[in-house]
């Protein structure tokens, strides 16, 4: 990886840090309203932070609820395509790492004449903890 892309801008580095410090994925409004105490007063500056964090890996998006998670994950691969353990009773939220998903899912769309090019899977269930209380 070339090191530009390691090297995060202010605004880049702050909207991580907010992500990093929740326990849980944030939407970007909730973002928004924690960062304009840190001077970023534009919705536009955290979506385009968002997005470069998104490409260098750092965060993933959560399509279904619109929101946001950073990667807990050294060196994660997954960018793009992420597959993510939902609990439905609490909503915490587990990422799924292991490349074989992305190749599985290249095996099956070659198979049904389709060209892969990313995925965003999301899987519900109960979290260690709800499976115990339910
Ligand atoms: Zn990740
Ligand atoms: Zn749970």
């Amino acid at each position: 990886m070339a090191l530009e892309t390691l090297i995060l801008t202010k605004n880049q580095q702050t909207v991580l840090d907010i992500l990093e410090s929740s326990s849980e994925p944030l939407k970007a409004y909730t973002i928004l309203f924690d960062i304009q105490k840190k001077g970023i007063k534009s919705p536009l500056q955290v979506y385009r932070a968002l997005d470069k964090l998104i490409e260098i890996g750092k965060v993933h998006k959560i399509e279904s609820r619109n929101s946001y998670i950073a990667c807990k994950h050294e060196g994660c691969t997954a960018k793009t395509s992420t597959s993510f353990l939902i609990c439905e009773n609490c909503d915490k939220v587990k990422e799924l790492t292991g490349n074989n998903l992305i190749s599985y899912f290249s095996k099956q769309s070659d198979k049904n004449n389709f060209q892969y090019r990313k995925h965003s899977l999301e899987i519900y269930g109960l979290c260690e903890s709800c499976k115990f209380k339910n």
